[in-house]
């Protein structure tokens, strides 16, 4: 079986995908994941290091070759969990051509909820602490901002403003609505609620692909 999990930045689509697939015994395929850890003694890696270097998309032509070079392994043979490509409509016609999904979820969140998650994320300042917890929702820090876990001071990532946050969730739309509906009248799509807590979103996608 060869499924793909469709969600915005924030949506656990990645925490969720690695619980089904591990649920099922087949291997997680991550393309954030594969563009990170590419051999960069290769003459693809180092391409693939510049674009993320610089913070740019590493273009289909090369994710699609390192996506095929991945499915072509021995542990993918009875299917993967992919996540994180296609985004787009465009990358779904692309990946047709070596890739049909017996199901594709998405998880939907509200806008609100996402911009929550989000832009409401502060850092603990201790190097050695590194917790993380949010202003707008759960966890929150007990004490204002001050870590819980090491009394440090907590503060936002300057890179994730407001208007970053909402660029982001209006660029995701734009790509991934159209990609939803292309999956809806193929037949594939299986919607599922994103803003439970972890272990009910596994439960709900466990229960619609009758994996009970
Ligand atoms: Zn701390």
């Amino acid at each position: 079986m060869n499924m793909l999990i469709i969600g915005i930045r924030g949506s656990g689509k990645g925490t969720q995908a690695k619980l089904l697939a591990e649920k099922m015994g087949i291997p997680h395929v991550s393309t954030g994941e594969i563009c990170r850890g590419t051999d960069q003694s290769t003459e693809l890696g180092m391409k693939v290091r510049k674009y993320m270097d610089k913070g740019i998309l590493v273009p289909d032509d090369l994710v699609t070759q390192l996506l095929k070079h991945r499915l072509s392994q021995e542990d993918c043979k009875n299917g993967v969990v992919l996540e994180g490509y296609p985004r787009n409509r465009d990358q779904a016609e692309i990946i047709k051509e070596f890739l049909s999904f017996d199901k594709v979820l998405s998880l939907t969140i509200s806008d609100e909820e996402v911009f929550n998650r989000l832009a409401g994320r502060v850092f603990c300042t201790n190097k050695k602490c590194e917790a993380i917890f949010n202003t707008l929702t759960e966890p929150k820090p007990k004490r204002g901002g001050i870590c819980d876990k090491c009394g440090s001071p907590l503060a936002p990532r300057k890179d994730i403003t407001e208007e970053v946050v909402k660029r982001d969730i209006a660029r995701y739309h734009e790509e991934a609505d159209p990609l939803v509906d292309y999956y809806k009248q193929e037949g594939l799509l299986i919607e599922i609620n994103g803003e439970q807590p972890i272990e009910d979103v596994h439960e709900e996608i466990l229960q619609k692909l009758g994996l009970h």
